[in-house]
């Protein structure tokens, strides 16, 4: 069987390749013309990228180097094409390691070279793929429930198919999604590189935008939900209320309501949690909101019945969500009132709202490994050097300015990017420039929408405390009246009160939730002493502020979870659950790194990482590469088997 990322074979004609490759990533073509030519001459020669930054995927060549470039191609490909497009050889591993470093302009380490070679597949095989585990009969008496449909819980789907393991998903909402399903409100769509962020073993050559709105990613989520059979397996509608141990029979007995209100228990030998951190609202408690006369809606619940033409609206909290909404909703209003407590960090991405061309997409679907080398060249800048970046110098003066040196030229280049926009107006400046370091919370990216939104004459950037709301207003500490219509609260979600509302309740009646208090853990986000044969996708300690991407994440905790399940299958064994030494340990060091980095710094005040007493317990400290090397394969020596 040819290897899926080989591309399609094409005979198209060369006028229009010569147009595709007007639109393409000119480095990521020459990689792949390697792989049609086996000629790696062409890499080593004057041709080649200046640099690498976040978003720049066309290394900095001049447009004559470019032109030079696509010439060249234009004959390697003919003349492919003109053979029939054979699946080009295998190439060595040296040679896949010079091809990465050219790529990049910069040594890849080779500890990070076997992730790497996972993540793009090149050989066609999908490394995370699990086989059937233990015989059948084993199986088949070892029923798993997966709390939720989102992209973790639908790859848990995968995964437990692959492996043969009965299992039952259970979805609060009517669809596959989970935020992509919940967050439909105008302007919603990813910020992470979508030929990144897709699981790595489907083709990344759909997409329409760089980075999609919702309608597309739901879609994505759809189709390869229906591609792999997992629909069947899913209890649409229903709400898993909690679960609770029982260690005679060991297993777990999942109490879940339909929307008819009818509760049933389903019992499982092991329990998958994959319901995320951000999908709870947060409405905060503001005095006189309940008295407001017209329609009023969180941004993850939208309310499309709602007719915004013309209308006041008043939008209440300004992070990722408003951010977004604000730029798509703006030139539709009457009136757009924002009112936001922290000023945003941002950076500047020109792609964020393009669509790809049709070119780059021919590209995608048939020169070989362009796909691969393309997701890589978006994957490593946001993998571990974000990390860095991120560690706070103690000796560094003026902390609440910069916590390092490369922190301070970061809020340097995002401030030029801010105050570029809006010229001389110093009272925005003031109120747009945020008072924090630099990516201490989650940084947004933006082509300039933000600001032109804010720029407009109907709309207002609110910075002073709201007081109260009144029924037709939303009134200031310092007694402004702000009139509107319509309220959208994009006030975030209950993101540290892990697992809320359920009630998980383990051995000796211990619930989990109120173990944990505000102080989440799991030994490496996934299990919990206490708690046998229950696992957590996207658990405490693994929302990634500083790059790579939660699918990432979660096929590293699902190819950790099915190992761990294997396990238990094929021993024999009934429980198994991390030693108490290993969990706690594991949270202390991921404390001491997180004390040591931006989002830990005492000067922000407000940011959903953080506690009510300022710590932070879900986010990952560690570096993609260490993650990823300590889910391969669980230590069994971590656990209490029984
Ligand atoms: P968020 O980032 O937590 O932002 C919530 C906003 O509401 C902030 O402006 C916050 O102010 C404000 N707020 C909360 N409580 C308030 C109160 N009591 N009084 C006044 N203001 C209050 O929530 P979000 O925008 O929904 O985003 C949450 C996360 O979802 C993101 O960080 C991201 O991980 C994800 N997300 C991703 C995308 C994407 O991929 N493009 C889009 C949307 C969301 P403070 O900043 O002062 O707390």
């Amino acid at each position: 069987m040819r290897n899926p990322h080989a591309g399609e074979p094409f005979d198209t004609p060369d006028g229009e390749i010569a147009e595709a490759l007007l639109d393409v990533s000119i480095p990521t073509l020459l990689l792949s013309l390697v792989h049609m030519s086996g000629d790696p001459s062409i890499i080593r020669g004057r041709l080649r990228p200046a640099g690498l930054f976040l978003n720049e995927v066309q290394g900095y060549l001049s447009e004559e180097d470019k032109a030079e470039a696509r010439a060249l191609a234009l004959e390697v490909i003919r003349d492919y094409r003109d053979r029939g497009c054979p699946e080009p050889e295998p190439v060595s591993a040296g040679l896949l390691h010079e091809m990465m470093t050219w790529l990049v302009c910069e040594d890849v380490p080779e500890e990070y070279v076997p992730l790497l070679m996972e993540e793009m597949e090149l050989d066609g095989r999908d490394a995370r793929r699990v086989d059937p585990v233990g015989d059948p009969a084993e199986r088949a008496a070892f029923p798993v429930v997966v709390i939720g449909c989102g992209q973790s819980g639908l790859l848990a789907g995968i995964r437990l198919q692959e492996a043969g393991i009965p299992f039952t998903i259970v979805e609060k909402n009517a669809g596959v999604g989970g935020t992509w399903w919940e967050n439909s409100y105008p302007g919603a769509r990813v910020d992470v590189g979508n030929h990144f962020y897709c699981y790595s073993f489907e083709p990344s050559d759909h997409w329409t935008e760089y980075f999609a709105r919702q309608p597309e990613l739901q879609r994505y989520f759809q189709s390869v939900m229906d591609k792999y059979g997992i629909g069947p397996h899913v209890r649409w509608e229903t709400e898993v209320l909690g679960a609770e141990w029982d260690e005679a029979s060991a297993t777990w007995s999942v109490r879940t309501r339909a929307a008819d209100g009818t509760e049933d228990v389903l019992v499982a030998r092991a329990v998958v949690s994959a319901v995320g951190q951000l999908n709870r609202p947060h409405v905060p408690a503001i005095e006189g909101a309940d008295t407001f006369a017209g329609p009023a809606f969180h941004s993850a619940r939208w309310d499309h019945g709602v007719d915004l033409a013309g209308r006041r609206v008043a939008m209440i909290g300004a992070g990722a969500s408003g951010f977004q909404i604000a730029p798509t909703i703006a030139p539709e209003v009457g009136h757009l009132t924002v009112f936001q407590r922290t000023a945003q960090w941002m950076f500047p991405n020109p792609n964020y709202h393009a669509a790809v061309g049709p070119g780059v997409r021919w590209a995608l679907r048939h020169l070989p490994f362009y796909g691969r080398w393309y997701r890589f060249l978006i994957f490593w800048p946001g993998c571990d050097k974000g990390l860095e970046a991120a560690r706070v110098d103690p000796d560094y003066p003026d902390q609440q300015r910069a916590v390092s040196e490369m922190n301070d030229l970061t809020r340097q280049m995002f401030t030029d990017w801010i105050v570029g926009q809006i010229g001389d107006d110093p009272d925005l400046i003031a109120k747009v420039v945020p008072d924090y370091p630099a990516t201490g919370k989650r940084t947004l990216q933006d082509n300039g929408a933000w600001l032109g939104a804010l720029t407009r004459d109907d709309v207002d950037l609110v910075r002073t405390p709201i007081d109260h709301i009144e029924p037709d207003a939303v009134v200031t500490v310092d007694g402004g009246r702000h009139e509107a219509d319509v309220l959208v609260y994009a006030t975030g979600f209950r993101a540290t009160e892990a697992l809320y509302p359920m009630t998980v309740v383990g051995r000796d009646g211990v619930e989990l939730r109120a173990m944990w208090g505000e102080r989440p853990a799991a030994y490496l986000g996934i299990t919990v002493p206490g708690f046998p044969n229950f696992f957590c996708m996207y658990g405490p300690g693994t929302n990634l502020a500083h790059g790579g991407s939660l699918i990432f994440h979660s096929e590293c905790q699902m190819r950790y979870i099915t190992r761990c399940l294997e396990a238990l299958v094929t021993g024999g064994h009934r429980t198994m659950e991390p030693r108490p030494d290993r969990y706690e340990d594991w949270h202390e060091r991921s404390q001491r790194e997180l004390a040591g980095l931006v989002w830990s710094q005492p000067s922000i005040r407000h940011s959903f990482f953080k506690n009510s007493a300022g710590e932070i317990h879900g986010l990952s400290p560690w570096r993609l590469v260490d993650y990823w090397s300590w889910t391969k394969e669980p230590d069994l020596a971590d656990f209490v088997i029984a």
